[in-house]
């Protein structure tokens, strides 16, 4: 019989945190699959846990996949980590769960910490929709091109970032996404934690280098004049088709500019209605 692939989420910071679940399964599994299994010996150590570890992670995914499938193929219990929070969420395990499922290994999530959560269950976000971005690109021309793409999202974007890198991502946000509001959650779960809720403007000249460091995520709120309905465009678009004294791009122009809206999603309802007759 085959093994079970535990998914097992470990603490963001603060080791309470840690599930008695996940303790307990971390404890009667054969073989723990970790990111770094120097870090996860010393969370394994404060708990007691003796199995084995194995390490996992991003540049030996795929080979180390196939390995753990065989192991799982006979009868193995493996339980996967990474070195902080949920895996396969921004870190490595996606490779050995799809395999995984494509050979009909029993996957087991063990839910627990997670950045993501943590920061979103903080953010205040009504309705509750919010679109999970996890790293933007280390470049900036690949990270504008990603932020003009959300620009006209009306979703809260949440990031993960790295404190090398924060003032350049503020930078481009602030450039490419206008002065929204942000939220800010640093260090949580430990003892620095700090939650920020502050107009990107304002973080961006306010940022100093005590601030980062440690680990941090942002959720970036969509902006504050509510968008047009796409029933306003739409009819906006069918008066321009109606009257046909404007071509699509120029019809599709004058609404984004009318509007204030990207001028993608106005193309997109303007090809059905010039299409559709
Ligand atoms: N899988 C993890 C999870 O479920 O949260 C995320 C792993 S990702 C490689 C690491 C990033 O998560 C960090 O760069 C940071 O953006 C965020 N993060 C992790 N721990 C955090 C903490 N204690 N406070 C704020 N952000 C954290």
């Amino acid at each position: 019989m085959a093994g079970t692939l535990y998914i097992v989420a470990t603490p963001i910071g603060n080791l309470e945190d840690i599930t008695r679940r996940a303790l307990r399964i971390l404890a009667e599994v054969d073989l723990i699959a970790a990111e770094d299994t120097r870090h996860s010996k010393k969370l394994l150590h404060h708990f007691n846990i003796a199995t084995p570890l194995i390490s996992y992670y991003r540049e030996k995914e795929q080979q180390r996949a196939e390995e753990l499938i065989a192991k799982l193929h006979a009868g193995t219990n493996i339980a996967l980590i990474s070195d902080a929070g949920t895996p396969a969420i921004s870190d490595p395990g996606a490779i050995v769960v799809n395999m995984a499922r494509q050979a009909s290994i029993p996957i087991v999530p063990v839910p627990g910490p997670s950045a993501l959560t943590a920061a979103v269950s903080c953010a205040g976000l009504i309705p509750g929709e919010f679109l999970f971005v996890g790293f933007a690109p280390p470049k900036s021309t690949q990270r504008c091109t990603l932020l003009r793409s959300l620009r006209d999202l009306f979703y809260p974007l949440v990031f993960y970032e790295a404190p090398h890198r924060i003032e350049r991502f503020l930078k481009d946000c602030l450039e490419i996404l206008g002065d929204r509001e942000i939220l800010w959650a640093r260090e949580l779960s430990k003892k620095y934690e700090e939650i920020t809720h502050a107009t990107l403007g304002g973080l961006f000249a306010s940022l100093n280098t005590e601030k980062l460091r440690g680990e941090s995520v942002f959720i970036i709120y969509p902006p504050t004049v509510l968008p047009p309905s796409s029933d306003t465009i739409e009819k906006m678009l069918e008066k321009f088709y109606e009257q046909g004294e404007l071509s699509m791009k120029d019809s599709c122009k004058e609404v984004a500019e009318t509007l204030g809206v990207g001028r993608t999603s106005v193309y997109q309802r303007a090809l059905h209605i010039w299409n559709k007759r």
